[in-house]
């Protein structure tokens, strides 16, 4: 960006707006911001882009995309249990739009300060609209909710309603439909992939009772996956007890499951419990979690069909076929 357009725009639409915390020494308007990290806690990093065209759709809501994009990397530290601080913001414009900066200004602002999180820095240039934002958060040494520690017996949790964002955006690109969805099920859908809820607090609140946990980006059996390769187990799931939202009932089952277990964008936490902890999250936790199996010795991604176990079909799946 011309220099003086640059400072402006940050000026305008960036400085000043999110909340001010006391760990920030240093924030916009030098070459680096200074931050403090406390004592006791580890500095969880995570960085996502999301590109035109690739990542959403050239005629999205502005505000919605802002929400998004913060949305998403919020979604990496609850997988992690952290509590977020600071996020950081390169955006790659191909001209300067003061109606869209508004409005995707407003909403990444808005859900930073939800989480009382500060802008701290960014970088601003001329291209394809491109928007990288990375986050930062705090995580008490050694009790990070890692991919790598399931074990057997271990139960699989999954939060929310799986499918929704698949779903909205098959409708989006008008690839899809189902006569049986009415408008405000069409309409929950897609605004179930344009603004998605990272499930912070509970991320936090597991932290000290599951054994690993991702959030759901790629599809579950993608994103489970990683916990199984990274765990060195494989899991059984329960197909039955998959958490269907409304208006994902309505539509054909079999469609319906292939959304849940492989469309990605949910955004909400796939994670595992030692049994001896099961109680306390379903007593806790129970009203917004569903039990969807549990983590077996045998490599792979399994479904129970009476006494016997079967593998899950699917691409999603290549990779578990020995
Ligand atoms: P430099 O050229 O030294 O990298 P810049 O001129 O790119 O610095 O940015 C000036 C200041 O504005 C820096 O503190 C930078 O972090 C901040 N900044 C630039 N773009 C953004 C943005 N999109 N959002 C927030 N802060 C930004
Ligand atoms: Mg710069």
């Amino acid at each position: 960006m011309a220099e003086t357009g640059e400072f402006e725009l940050i000026a305008r639409y960036f400085s000043g707006q999110t909340t001010p915390r006391q760990d920030v020494a240093l924030g916009i308007g030098d070459d680096c911001a200074l931050l403090t990290v406390p004592a006791g806690h580890r500095l969880a990093v995570s960085i996502d882009t999301l590109v035109e065209q690739v990542h959403f759709f050239a005629d999205v809501d502005a505000e919605k995309l802002g929400y998004k994009s913060l949305a998403v990397g919020l979604s990496d530290l609850a997988a992690m249990g952290a509590r977020p601080a600071w996020l950081t913001l390169a955006l790659t414009m191909p001209e300067v739009n003061e109606s869209w900066l508004a409005g995707f200004s407003r909403g990444v602002i808005q859900l930073a300060n939800q989480y009382q999180m500060q802008l701290v820095g960014g970088d601003t240039t001329q291209g394809p609209l491109t928007i990288s934002i990375q986050v930062h958060g705090f995580v008490p040494v050694q009790s990070a909710l890692t991919r790598r520690q399931a074990q057997a017996g271990d139960i699989i949790f999954v939060s929310g309603t799986l499918g929704d964002a698949g779903a909205g955006l098959r409708l989006r690109a008008g690839q899809w439909h189902d006569p049986r969805l009415d408008q405000n099920d069409i309409q929950f859908l897609i605004q179930r992939l344009e603004c998605p809820t990272a499930r912070v607090e509970l991320g936090q609140a597991l932290m000290p009772l599951a054994s690993s946990a991702v959030d759901i980006s790629d599809g579950l059996s993608a994103d489970l996956g990683h916990i199984l390769e990274q765990s060195g187990v494989g899991a059984c799931l329960d197909l039955e007890q998959f958490p269907l939202s409304a208006a994902l009932k309505k539509i054909d089952a079999d469609i319906a499951r292939q959304f849940a277990l492989h469309s990605g964008d949910d955004y909400e936490l796939c994670f595992t419990v030692p049994p001896q902890h099961v109680a306390e999250v379903e007593g806790r936790f129970g009203h917004r979690l569903t039990r969807i199996g549990e983590i077996i010795d045998k490599a792979g991604l399994f479904y129970r069909d009476g006494q016997t176990l079967q593998p899950l079909k699917g691409q999603a799946y290549a990779h578990f076929t020995h």
